[in-house]
């Protein structure tokens, strides 16, 4: 422990605060609602070494007053963003940020630049019927989730740190408050443009897309200021945007994540996986898995994720049609998506198997394989990375990939199609093996792995008992496993392991 005149002072940022003095109507500036005696939970040092800072910092009592909102840092301007959406499918009105606050934007290690917002920082003018808290329960997640995604090679938001507070927060029970500190190179969502869309201001409208397009779009911006800007320009961005959203969507299927709200406030412009809330990654496999507890006619469920995608980009075309135009040229941009999936779940498909080259029957392959583990609800992610021992001359290795299916005949048959396949590759086993645990994950964050490091955090065993006090050292090691996804590593073996039978009880909801 460090005393008070050991500390270092805060290090001065240099904020250049872009979208905050881009247009008044972007939000509303405020400042953030301070935390009592705020202390650090968990922190990332992947994530302060993109800001240039050391980690250790993080622990002073400078820092943590920044993070939980106590100090306002020299040059930040807080504010909180204006957006709407759909959500479930429904258009919903005015939203924006409800308990979250950006701060600034700061150069990064590398020169990029990075916005920092905290999140549970309080009420805002758009928090409705919400406190503008969060708590710690939902804040080690999502901090979790940021690292995780970012590992496993996911576009995402980043997580600095968590900070916690006891103040008291009501959910379905007393909860304490949280704050996570996130950064990315920026926080808009569809939403914002649905919102200035809705309510005409679409002089505002093109300003945010002109923004987008400086900022994020060299290529498109490279065809002319903003001024010259027509409809072309506007498609262009819509068609990039369709493209990273298809590319994100591909990516989690790859990896069986569910996101849970892909409500359209939700969707970030730069293709980023944001928000996370009741996310969840599959354990046995089924199709139909809904991960959000709230989501009862299964709106959110995995297979239905790269369709709700593409519908989230029709709402997008639909707001920005005024800079549009013209309906053919926002279809003709709205085209990319499909293409966009279809082509980069095949290449992703292909490597999890381990396969070079596409070939005609491999459609039936998939099929046939996903029929097998929906019908044993067999290990996501333990058969893919199992499936690297599978050896085209024998069944020798086929036992650990068969050992995930209650239908074993099915497996088998399923194995002996495989390696027949895995024979016209003509690829050396090891070399085969060795790529395939590069794009197959063996550490993923399941739900029961979040909720002992929660559960430990919060004063309680892994079994759920009072003990005598908080533990944040799960939070870190579980970020530690997760860091490294696909190195497998001695002593990790919990964090490969399927869920414990209590865990099937677990349920997330959005409340958090
Ligand atoms: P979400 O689905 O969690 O992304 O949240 C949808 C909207 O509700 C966003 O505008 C959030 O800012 C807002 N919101 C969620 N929880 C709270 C809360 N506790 N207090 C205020 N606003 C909230
Ligand atoms: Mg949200």
């Amino acid at each position: 422990m460090s005393t008070a005149t050991e500390q270092p002072s805060l290090p001065t940022l240099s904020f250049d605060n872009r979208f905050a003095n881009l247009d008044p109507a972007m939000g509303s500036r405020l400042a953030p609602v301070p935390l009592p005696d705020p202390y650090l939970v968990a922190a990332s040092s992947q994530v302060a070494g993109m800001l240039g800072l050391d980690p250790r910092m993080l622990q002073f009592s400078e820092w943590l007053d920044v993070i939980a909102g106590n100090r306002v840092p020299e040059g930040a301007q807080p504010m909180a963003a204006v957006y709407a959406g759909h959500q479930f499918g429904v258009w919903a009105g005015r939203l924006g940020d409800g308990r979250a606050l950006l701060l600034g934007e700061v150069a990064g290690h590398d020169g990029s630049r990075l916005e920092l917002q905290i999140k549970g920082s309080g009420p805002t003018p758009y928090s409705r019927m919400g406190d503008g808290r969060a708590v710690l329960r939902s804040s080690i997640r999502e901090f979790l989730c940021s690292e995780a995604m970012a590992a496993l090679g996911i576009p995402t938001t980043r997580a600095l740190a968590v900070v916690g507070s006891d103040q008291p927060i009501l959910r379905e029970t007393v909860e304490t408050a949280a704050v996570v500190m996130r950064v990315s190179p920026s926080f808009v969502r569809f939403g914002n443009f649905e919102y200035f869309a809705h309510f005409n201001q679409h002089q505002t409208l093109r300003v945010l897309a002109d923004y987008v397009i400086d900022r994020y779009e060299p290529e498109i911006a490279a065809r002319g200021p903003a001024a010259t800007r027509t409809g072309a320009s506007y498609a262009a961005l819509l068609e990039n945007v369709a493209r990273r959203t298809a590319s994100l969507m591909a990516k989690w299927q790859s990896v069986g994540f569910c996101h849970g709200v892909m409500n359209t406030d939700n969707m970030s412009i730069l293709g980023l996986t944001i928000d996370y809330g009741p996310f969840g990654f599959l354990d046995g496999f089924d199709a139909n898995h809904i991960c959000n507890h709230t989501d009862q006619q299964g709106r959110y469920a995995y297979a239905m994720q790269p369709g709700v995608g593409e519908w989230n980009c029709f709402a997008l075309a639909q707001a920005l049609m005024p800079l549009i135009g013209d309906v053919d040229l926002a279809k003709q941009a709205l085209s990319a998506y499909r293409e966009t999936y279809d082509r980069e779940h095949s290449a992703l498909l292909l490597a999890k198997l381990g396969l070079r080259s596409a070939h005609p029957d491999d459609d039936t392959l998939m099929s046939s394989m996903f029929e097998a583990m929906q019908a044993s609800h067999a290990d996501f992610t333990l058969f893919f990375r199992r499936l690297s021992g599978v050896n085209p001359d024998d069944a020798s290795g086929d036992g650990p990939v068969r050992d995930l299916f209650i239908d074993r005949a099915a497996a088998d048959a399923w194995l002996a199609v495989y390696r027949a396949r895995l024979a016209t590759e003509g690829v050396a086993q090891a070399e085969r093996a060795a790529a395939m645990n590069r794009v197959n994950p063996l550490y993923v964050l399941r739900n029961h792995l979040a909720e002992i490091a929660i559960r430990r955090a919060s004063g309680l065993s892994a079994e759920g008992s009072p003990t005598s006090e908080r533990d944040y050292t799960e939070v870190g090691r579980l970020l530690e496993a997760l860091s490294s996804p696909y190195e497998e590593r001695r002593g990790l073996e919990a964090y490969a392991a399927q869920p414990p039978a209590w865990a099937s009880h677990l349920s997330v909801s959005c409340s958090s």
